[in-house]
């Protein structure tokens, strides 16, 4: 309907079968419309839980292989989770050096603006990138958690590549990133463990599990990285 716009890169075949906005971006499968219209803005949550259940890809909407891709920023790679669904490889890179919002780093709860529809995000708002994404490799096997208000994919194994701004990073690159946001993560645990409907001893419990898990995760994650740093 509407012309690609000039500049983006050449789109892989199952981006370019995507339908065009106005200003010539290819509108990703998990946009929901608002009155006949894609709002990018918002997340159609449901839809997208519908593709990760059935292994679709978030992004394109079409089937998935035996390799599942998911892009975050550092803390989701450190926790190995991350409440994108699940993505092809060339979707993900596609997304990572034409349309970043397409990663839609900024997702959060509805506004009251904005039509009801569970999960959304707002470009105006200048959402805090991150300042890298880890694009994940998982075989099949990736764990999908879901409620009316959230998805949460999880795996075990850690193979990753990183981006930074325009191009990949080497692992060495992508460290002091990991080290740093893994500091970020232990202040935010403890910032959130205050008071509030836990008991304190429930609180405390789940302070120490959350710990702990950060802090291996992330040893894992710089040991991988050292291997890595060791191969190249
Ligand atoms: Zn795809």
């Amino acid at each position: 309907m509407f012309e690609y716009r000039k500049g983006l890169p050449d789109r892989p075949e199952r981006i370019a079968r995507l339908p065009v906005d106005e200003r010539g971006y290819p509108i990703p499968f998990f946009v929901a419309y608002v009155d006949g219209a894609p709002d990018f803005r918002i997340v159609d949550h449901p839809k997208v839980v519908d593709a990760a259940l059935k292994q679709k890809c978030f992004i394109c909407g079409d089937k998935l292989g035996q390799h599942f891709f998911f892009a975050m920023g550092p803390r989701s790679a450190i926790l190995r989770k991350t409440n994108h669904g699940p993505a092809h490889k060339e979707c993900i890179e596609y997304s990572l050096s034409a349309c970043p919002f397409i990663l839609y780093p900024n997702v959060q709860r509805r506004r009251a603006a904005l039509p009801d529809i569970p999960l959304s995000f707002d470009q105006s708002m200048q959402p805090a990138r991150p300042p890298i994404y880890a694009v994940a490799h998982v075989f099949k096997h990736a764990q999908i958690n879901h409620s009316p208000e959230s998805l949460v994919c999880a795996w075990e194994t850690i193979d990753y590549r990183f981006w930074r701004d325009d191009r990949w990073i080497t692992p060495a690159e992508a460290e002091s990133y990991i080290a740093e946001e893994s500091e970020r993560y232990q202040a935010d645990l403890l910032k959130t463990a205050k008071p509030g409907d836990w008991s304190q001893a429930r609180m405390d419990k789940w302070l120490q599990d959350s710990q702990a898990e950060a802090t291996q995760k992330t040893a894992q994650l710089l040991a991988w990285i050292a291997e890595q740093k060791k191969n190249h």
